[in-house]
């Protein structure tokens, strides 16, 4: 080994969106009544009813705008979140790394004494987003290994909502679960240099990493006894022993159990009771929930531009990323070894197992395509620009099948002197206040949705609870000041 590094809330109140435009058409008048009468499910995808126990105003066709008035001031709810009283009610939207991490931090951050509902909205269930189709690469190290800004924070963070996501899931401290349980596939990530430029740059940034994620440089036999076939052109490779490769889509949905369970348990506990419900309903506008909610946070990845409030007003650029899918042939028996890490090159390989990896992925700024479904065409175009990077590092990699491929929108906020941060902060002015609801964003994610959620939810959730936007950071505030993306 040559210069080895060290180690480094029962609520009053009829359903939210009842009274938006976007329930006017006969269809979703249908949705609506279905839901009333559909029975509390509890899977992440599901849609539980309206916690509705007043007259739904959709059922009062015959009274006058002034006798509605009336109905409305007669069962209006007490003053928020005080003892006894209504809840406070914040409304996330977008189910994604940023819409759970701000669901459980609201859940574990409001007072004991509060009552809090907590309901997210999302069109698509559970990681139905980027997050869903992300690679699951997490480190808090770029991609020439210089810690990021505030690495050890977000990766204290990161590893936080992780163990709370295993718990949930019933694997946290087992080394005996098999892949299928697991929502980690793969430990350990190595970064073999491709150029000379490169190799120089990696060497250097080596020199500082965090103690709870450290970096060794391997020489070439050390990294070729960790991945047998690969290629190591400058004779070293830097190796993250614990970066994670998260299995995204099995992550998201044992957050969604834990932020359940969190609010199951303040039920047997002398605390007021905290309550939480996913609505997988499409939101049209912001004006709709405004009436209905104390804080609305807004977590919807590439798509919050395409809200009308936030239409031409935040500094984001959307980045459409393919990645392919690949297996080994049934009749080849050499398998890629269980302990061998994923690598990081021009491409990055995250294998699932023995005989899966994941190669992603490429980058399409001005692609104006944002579904997830990814045509013959795109995957071919996305496989012929991957394979020749992964085989590369890797050149077994041309032994194995394409099998498929998927597509998701990176939101990519503006390069800063600290890298490219997440867009946090209230957003009252720039939607114009007609409320007394509250206004957050948790945008601009960019390709480390995996690192950043942690603390970004965090810090939005607790910002929210005490409506105090000083409690963020302000190089995350001020994208503000910033010329938005056209
Ligand atoms: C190809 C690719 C690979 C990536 N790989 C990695 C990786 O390895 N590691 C890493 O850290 N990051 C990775 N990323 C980046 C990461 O996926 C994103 O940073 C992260 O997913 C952003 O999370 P989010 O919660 O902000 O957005 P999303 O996950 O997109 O969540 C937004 C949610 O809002 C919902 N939604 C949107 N609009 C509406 C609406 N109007 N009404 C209701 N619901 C709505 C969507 O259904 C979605 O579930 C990758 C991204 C891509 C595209």
């Amino acid at each position: 080994m040559k210069n080895p590094r060290r180690p480094g809330e029962a609520a009053q109140h009829p359903h939210p969106l009842r009274h938006s435009s976007s329930l006017r058409s006969s269809r979703r008048r249908q949705q609506f009544r279905l839901q009333v009468s559909s029975p509390v499910a509890k899977g992440p995808d599901a849609m539980p009813p309206p916690p509705c126990s007043s007259a739904p105003s959709c059922l009062l066709p015959s009274l006058t705008l002034r006798s509605r008035r009336t109905v409305a001031a007669a069962s209006s709810p007490a003053p928020a979140g005080e003892h006894g009283r209504r809840p406070l009610r914040y409304a996330v939207l977008g189910a994604g790394f940023a819409g759970l991490s701000v669901a459980w931090h609201l859940l574990k951050h409001s007072r004991r004494d509060s009552r809090v509902s907590v309901d997210i909205y999302d069109e698509n269930g559970v990681g139905g987003g980027a997050s869903g189709v992300s690679g699951g690469l997490l480190h808090p190290y770029s991609p020439k290994v210089k810690l990021l800004w505030r690495g050890a924070e977000f990766w204290k963070e990161s590893m936080d909502l992780l163990r709370s996501a295993e718990q949930a899931n019933g694997t946290a401290g087992s080394d005996t679960i098999s892949l299928d349980e697991s929502l980690i596939w793969r430990r350990g990530i190595v970064r073999p240099p491709t150029t000379e430029k490169a190799a120089d740059i990696l060497l250097e940034n080596a020199q500082s990493c965090l103690e709870s994620c450290g970096l060794q440089v391997l020489d070439s036999d050390a990294a070729q006894h960790l991945i047998p076939g690969l290629c190591v052109p400058f004779d070293f490779a830097v190796y993250m022993p614990l970066a994670l490769n998260v299995n995204p889509k099995k992550y998201l949905q044992a957050l969604f159990s834990a932020c359940q369970n969190l609010a199951d348990e303040t039920s047997s506990l002398p605390s007021e009771p905290k309550e939480l419900r996913l609505y997988k309903h499409h939101v049209d506008n912001l004006h709709q929930l405004a009436g209905d909610y104390d804080s609305v946070i807004i977590c919807l990845g590439a798509n919050a531009c395409s809200l009308p409030e936030l239409a031409n007003k935040l500094p984001l650029r959307s980045c459409r990323g393919v990645i392919v899918e690949f297996q080994l042939p049934s009749d080849t028996v050499e398998e890629y070894g269980n302990q061998s890490p994923s690598i990081l090159s021009d491409a990055w390989m995250a294998f699932q197992g023995p005989r899966t990896v994941s190669i992603g992925s490429t980058w399409q700024w001005k692609s104006e395509n944002y579904s997830s479904t990814v045509s013959d065409e795109e995957a071919l175009t996305a496989k012929d620009e991957l394979l020749p990077k992964a085989s590369g590092v890797y050149p077994g990699i041309t032994k194995w099948d394409f099998v498929h491929a998927r597509a998701g929108i990176r939101a990519m906020p503006p390069l800063t002197a600290n890298g490219s941060l997440p867009l946090l902060g209230c957003l009252d002015e720039m939607i114009g206040k007609k409320s007394n609801c509250k206004f957050w964003l948790v945008g601009g994610l960019g390709a480390r949705g995996l690192l950043y959620h942690g603390l970004v939810g965090k810090l939005t959730a607790k910002a929210a609870i005490s409506c105090d936007e000083t409690i963020i950071p302000s190089e995350f505030i001020c994208w503000k000041v910033m010329k938005p993306s056209q």
